[in-house]
């Protein structure tokens, strides 16, 4: 049976909370101010919390604050009368993960609910076969290109916007990048999400065009009741918040970044790894121009490697190895160690979301690029045991018929090699479902 504690000054709004819980087969723990809350939480370790924010004792505030240090999983719903954007935000930084406003339904709390704890069956609704033990990590794809959008007729299939890609998994939604894509996700969140607010967390890989120009364009950012933490490494000449509020700049756009209303807090990413909620995330920098990162999320139903733009050092290396005053057997040895690295961090993804902007043909033109071809991602992500290959970052001169023969020419190397890797091509507007039996295309 999963407990919920309620944290409440107002006897009646906490019985009145407390019964709509009861009839759904909750175990209901009670706690009058915010002191006592506190205590019955460390002492009972709830699935969920739901807290006042006016209180005799602690606050609400307060509350969030205590609970967020000691007792990561629980998840907290602050419960308030007041429609301040100021208090939405202050409740969501101090470590709430929702924010609803009095009176209260059972229809709202439920679906926050399973929103937030997907784990937590309800009584009143029958499992369907499709949902699984737990509830899969789900993977859309908003944005595939690399460079520039390419919209019209020859990328119809594929799609023409470049990088993001949205994960909802273990209550969090993180989205990869802010290319063009991001402006369909933000529509599509708005929808969503209705009048509730949203806590997303945005992971910028790089702070090239391509992969932050939708962001002025990313509708949740223009409503004050949503938190975007904006998470990525400082670039090569400026920090990061420099860097997004320099496309928004007069004359490029006419709203500031500082002008947007939603509560948008960029934070530059100092260690290689860290968590998004329940989500493990590892970052390593990839080989391309200026600062680059590539992440791998680990999930509780599985985990994705994401490199949008890297480029192997194989036959780079080789190149410039009389340039860089090395021999050609210890560029080999660079090379080598570095592939090794690569190996060993997307060891075993579920799914890998890699740059794959060149055939091989194509990239003997443009070695030092900062791009990869195909094979070479083909051979990594069969050595590290991948399970599913989506070939990512399309060039924007690929038109639909050619990603067919890329997705061709991977598999016949697949099927030589006998390993059990899937490859297919990023398209937007594709779904993956994560610890699902049947993966959705
Ligand atoms: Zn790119
Ligand atoms: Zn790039």
């Amino acid at each position: 049976m999963p407990r919920v504690l309620i944290i409440e000054d107002d006897a009646e709004s906490r019985r009145a909370i407390a019964g709509l819980f009861i009839r759904e087969d909750w175990k209901v723990l009670e706690a009058n101010d915010g002191d006592a809350g506190v205590e019955l939480a460390l002492r009972n370790r709830p699935e969920l919390i739901l807290c006042d924010l006016l209180m005799p004792k602690s606050n609400g505030f307060q509350v969030c604050r205590t609970i967020r240090e000691q007792l990561q999983p629980t998840k907290i719903i602050v419960v308030s009368g007041r429609d301040y954007g100021v208090d939405r935000t202050s409740a969501l930084q101090a470590g709430a993960d929702e924010y609803l406003l009095k009176p209260i339904t059972w229809e709202l709390l439920s679906s926050t609910i399973d929103r937030l704890l997907p784990e937590i069956p309800r009584r009143l609704k029958p499992k369907s076969p499709a949902e699984g033990e737990s509830t899969p990590a789900r993977i859309r794809l908003w944005g595939v290109r690399g460079s520039i959008p390419v919209p019209g007729k020859s990328t119809v299939r594929y799609g023409g916007n470049t990088s993001c890609v949205e994960v909802r998994a273990d209550g969090e939604i993180i989205i990869l990048d802010a290319g063009s894509g991001i402006r369909l996700l933000g529509l599509a969140l708005d929808k969503d999400f209705g009048p509730r607010s949203m806590k997303l967390t945005l992971l910028i890989s790089h702070t090239h065009w391509d992969h932050i120009q939708g962001l002025p364009f990313f509708s949740p950012a223009y409503n004050q009741k949503n938190l975007i933490r904006v998470l990525g490494y400082e670039g090569a000449r400026a920090g990061l918040a420099k860097i997004l509020a320099s496309q928004m700049e007069t004359p490029f756009f006419p709203v500031s970044l500082r002008e947007l209303p939603s509560h948008l807090a960029i934070e530059e990413l100092k260690e290689m790894e860290f968590q998004i909620g329940n989500v493990e995330v590892r970052s390593k920098f990839a080989n391309h121009p200026g600062i680059c990162a590539g992440y791998r999320l680990f999930t509780s139903s599985g985990s994705i490697a994401y490199f949008p733009d890297n480029e192997p050092y194989d036959q780079l290396k080789l190149q410039l190895a009389s340039r860089d005053g090395i021999s050609e057997d210890e560029a080999r040895d660079f090379a080598t160690a570095e592939r090794t690295k690569m190996v060993e961090f997307i060891q075993g993804s579920d799914l890998a979301i890699l740059d794959t902007q060149y055939t091989d043909e194509e990239y003997t033109k443009h070695i030092g690029w900062g791009h990869s071809s195909l094979s070479s991602v083909v051979a990594l992500a069969l050595d590290a045991d991948v399970r599913k290959l989506l070939l990512f970052h399309h060039d924007p001169n690929h038109d639909d018929e050619m990603i067919d023969k890329m997705v061709e020419h991977a598999r016949a190397l697949v099927a030589k090699s006998g390993k059990p890797l899937e490859v297919e091509a990023a398209r937007e507007g594709a779904e993956i479902l994560l610890g699902a039996k049947t993966p959705a295309a």
